[in-house]
């Protein structure tokens, strides 16, 4: 058959991590937390289950799920989504994502993106017949150049697609970012599909602005979100999308076609656990701690770095220690010194002279300790 992505292959995140395995490195490559869940949450689970919540769900999720994201989402000081019209429970983010993309993006429609972006993105557009518009920032990502951005408007450009927290960079956008993206997709009636999965991993003091606490980008705006970075359950993949009531029809119209449900009793559990707030509030100093410990067990190093503002992610560029391409570079800390990393030239379309490796440090202590050591003989 005719390939629908000729220029995609296994994500770097599968090779990476099958590298790390191969030669037994330590795993900082593909993000996930090398932590449990709580035994509260097993336990929930596991009592949704023997309650015999095992059939299927509700094509939009359980009610009391989606009532309880509501609930969260209200009180954070964002819109009031409608449980009954307006959230969507998911496969994870990815599913949202995809589903929210094939919502809107007819053959020949442009979305922007701006890389580096998250691996899945740009594949959800071409599947669907659109055409991926880049914009290109540094990997350390200070800033966003709202002229540029206008610039790449054009009369096919159904939306834009954010990512804050961000996936690699760490960037945290503030409220003015979200106040130009409103202003911008207003004049130019653009939808935008906003990822927030790292809504609740934020360092410094900082606060996470979502684009449903922005009135004019909550109107158009799909928000995606997962519990899978927030309570250490990436396996379980649950996510969901928060959107107006005219785009949910559309959007659920889709996601009963990809899946129709999702895992059942973990619903009812993530539901339970969502009225304790503490239950995701800590994690943001829980990170900030480790982002700290990595970054000042590797700065002697000699890597030129900004501190992570937000997600569980350190890039780190290199070019002070290594003219190596960054994918040789990752390649060979896997197999020589044993630190498996993401090639940041992975989440942008051309190749780049970026020198630049993401870390993931959702690891205890002494895993990132470790990795820092070995990290040492990189010169
Ligand atoms: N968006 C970003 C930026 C991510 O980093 C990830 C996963 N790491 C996802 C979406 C996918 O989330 P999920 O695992 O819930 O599908
Ligand atoms: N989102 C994770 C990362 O950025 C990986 C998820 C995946 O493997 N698809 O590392």
């Amino acid at each position: 058959i005719r390939s629908k992505l000729p220029d995609v292959g296994t994500t770097i995140f599968t090779s990476m991590s099958r590298l790390a395995e191969e030669h037994g490195a330590i795993n900082l490559a593909q993000g996930f937390p090398e932590f449990d869940c709580t035994p509260e949450l097993q336990g929930l689970l596991e009592k949704y289950m023997r309650m015999g919540r095992n059939q299927y769900a509700p094509m939009a999720g359980v009610m009391v799920l989606r009532e309880a994201i509501a609930e969260k989402n209200l009180a954070a000081g964002n819109r009031d989504y409608h449980p009954e019209t307006e959230i969507t429970i998911t496969s994870g983010a990815t599913e949202a994502l995809y589903a929210a993309v094939s919502t809107i993006v007819r053959p020949g429609d442009e979305v922007i993106l701006f890389e580096p972006a998250y691996d899945s993105y740009a594949p959800a557009i071409v599947t669907n017949g659109g055409v991926p518009v880049y914009i290109t920032l540094p990997p350390q990502y200070e800033y966003v150049d709202w002229q540029q951005v206008e610039a790449a408007i054009t009369s096919r450009t159904k939306a834009i697609m954010i990512n804050t927290p961000h996936n690699p960079t760490g960037k945290v956008w503030d409220r003015a970012d979200l106040e130009q993206l409103g202003t911008l997709a207003e004049k130019h009636n653009l939808l935008v599909i906003s990822d927030e999965v790292y809504e609740h991993i934020i360092f410094d003091g900082r606060r996470h602005v979502s684009a449903s606490a922005i009135a004019s980008l909550a109107e158009r705006t799909f928000v995606c979100g997962s519990f899978g970075k927030t309570f250490h359950i990436t396996g379980w993949k649950q996510g969901y999308c928060l959107a107006p009531a005219e785009l949910t029809a559309e959007f659920r119209k889709i996601h009963q076609f990809i899946v129709f449900s999702v895992f059942t009793p973990v619903q009812f559990a993530l539901a339970e656990y969502l009225k304790e707030p503490a239950h995701y509030q800590a994690l943001s100093a829980f990170y900030e701690r480790k982002r700290d410990l990595f970054y000042n067990a590797i700065e002697l190093i000699g890597f030129v770095m900004k501190p992570s503002e937000g997600s569980f992610f350190q890039n780190v560029c290199y070019e002070n220690l290594s003219d190596e391409d960054d994918v040789v570079l990752a390649q060979r800390l896997t197999s020589e010194s044993g630190v498996a990393s993401i090639p940041v030239s992975a989440f942008y379309k051309q190749p780049t002279h970026y020198r630049t490796l993401r870390f993931c440090f959702a690891k205890h202590d002494e895993t990132l300790l470790k990795a820092a050591e070995r990290l040492g003989k990189v010169r």
